[in-house]
């Protein structure tokens, strides 16, 4: 069989725990055989990452913008507990925070519909992709703990000199605590153009909420940074017959829950955070969600949405059978294989990719699958034992189908 020639090296970065072993399996079952492909290698498991001083994650984003499309496998974020467990140097930062940053992208993540499975919350016929914005609030934020009664003030020193403004935060009785947070319009207006875009090119509803009914200054920027960039766009939305929306946060939550689907929801970045967990959930599994990172330059990082699945990897260590859900990590390569075709004009390597997606949903509809799937279909926590596979059989299974 002749391989499929990848003609622009393709950046791949290596995780951790379940996930790593996942990323082996795809990459020589259903990668190597049909491909001639120059992989850039980063390896971003955690104790390469801790030997490096976590420069190997910053030479990976390097990599991304110098060659336009990466493939990520989940990798460990490090609690204060792992830098024991694992004699770190230190908590290193999440690999993830540090790309989005380097990139200065938005990430986007959408589920993976499949035939036959049916999804948590009813209404949901289409995808749902959620739109999180990936700079700032509470995850660039600084904290304090206040030990007792004092004055908590906001202060903003111009940096051209001036008077330094002052806004009492509170008046402490007694200990409580602080944090101070800020965005910045730049971001906010790159966050919306990209929503803007992504709307477009997948002809879908484009939703944003926020609480500015609370907060009357730092959620009403984003409010009218989007509605400024949307009037902007308002012609083309109009031409392809979608629709911009704003709606308050609560309302928005309660409305998804009915709709059928097939818009994109932008959300600031704790709520893009929790709410795309909520929505994975209400179509089924984590294991079926897809996540990419769209640079406002156009460079792209495909990755699945879920983590390194650390309990399933703690059971595999121990001897016992996984059937971890490969299908998003499967998904995070034929996205950016999709994407390198489009880029590189190679046709043939766009085409194999939908052929790799094809033989996922395939080999699902035929009945393989793994227990997280077969849980939804027989309703249970505990399916039958000949109703799921193994994490391996079911990428055995698929290799087979793209073989075919
Ligand atoms: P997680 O790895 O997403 O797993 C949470 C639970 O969701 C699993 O225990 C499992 O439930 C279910 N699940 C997730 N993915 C699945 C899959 N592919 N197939 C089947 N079930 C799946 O989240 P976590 O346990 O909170 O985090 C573990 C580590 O991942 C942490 O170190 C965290 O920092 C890291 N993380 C990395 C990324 C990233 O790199 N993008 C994202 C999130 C978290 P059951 O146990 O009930 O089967
Ligand atoms: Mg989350």
């Amino acid at each position: 069989m002749t391989k499929i020639r990848v003609h622009t090296p393709l950046v791949e970065l290596d995780g951790d725990e379940m996930t790593r072993i996942i990323w082996q399996l795809v990459k020589e079952k259903l990668i190597l055989p049909f491909l001639d492909v120059r992989l850039e290698y980063y390896d971003l498991g955690l104790p390469h990452r801790d030997s490096t001083d976590d420069q190997v994650t910053f030479d990976a984003a390097a990599a991304i913008a110098r060659h336009g499309v990466g493939v990520k496998c989940a990798t460990i974020t490090p609690s204060v507990a792992q830098v024991a467990e694992h004699k770190l140097k230190k908590a290193w930062p999440s690999p993830n925070g540090a790309i989005r940053s380097a990139l200065d992208g938005t990430v986007f993540r959408k589920p993976i519909i499949c035939p036959g499975i049916p999804t948590a919350v009813k209404s949901w016929v289409k995808p749902i992709a959620i739109g999180r914005h990936a700079y700032g609030d509470i995850y660039n934020n600084r904290e304090y703990q206040v030990p007792g009664p004092g004055k908590a003030e906001l202060v903003f020193t111009p940096a051209g000199g001036g008077e330094p403004v002052r806004i009492t935060i509170h008046d402490f009785k007694g200990p409580g605590v602080i944090m101070g947070m800020h965005n910045t319009e730049k971001s906010i207006r790159s966050f919306a153009q990209a929503c803007l875009g992504y709307a477009l090119s997948e002809r879908v509803d484009l939703w944003f909420a926020t609480k500015d009914t609370i907060s009357k200054i730092y959620h009403t920027f984003f409010k009218s940074i989007f509605a400024a960039e949307a009037a902007a766009r308002a012609a083309d939305f109009k031409a392809a017959g979608i629709a911009y929306r704003y709606l308050l946060i609560d309302d928005a939550v309660a409305q998804i829950v009915k709709h059928e689907g097939g818009i994109l929801w932008a959300l600031m970045n704790y709520d893009g955070d929790v709410q795309s967990d909520m929505v994975a959930a209400g179509f089924g599994s984590l294991g079926m969600m897809t996540s990419v990172l769209v640079s406002p330059d156009g460079k792209f990082e495909y990755e699945a949405a879920h983590g390194t699945v650390t309990r399933h990897y703690q059971d595999h260590l121990a001897g016992k059978t996984t059937s971890t859900n490969s299908v998003a990590t499967i998904f995070a390569w034929s996205g950016a294989l999709r994407k390198r075709g489009e880029l590189d004009g190679t046709p043939a390597v766009s085409a194999f990719a939908d052929r790799i997606e094809a033989a996922v949903l395939g080999t699902i509809t035929a009945g393989t699958m793994t227990r997280d799937l077969a849980r939804i279909i027989h309703g249970t926590m505990d399916p039958p034992r000949d109703s799921w596979v193994d994490t391996a059989a079911f990428i055995d299974a698929v290799a087979k189908r793209l073989s075919r």
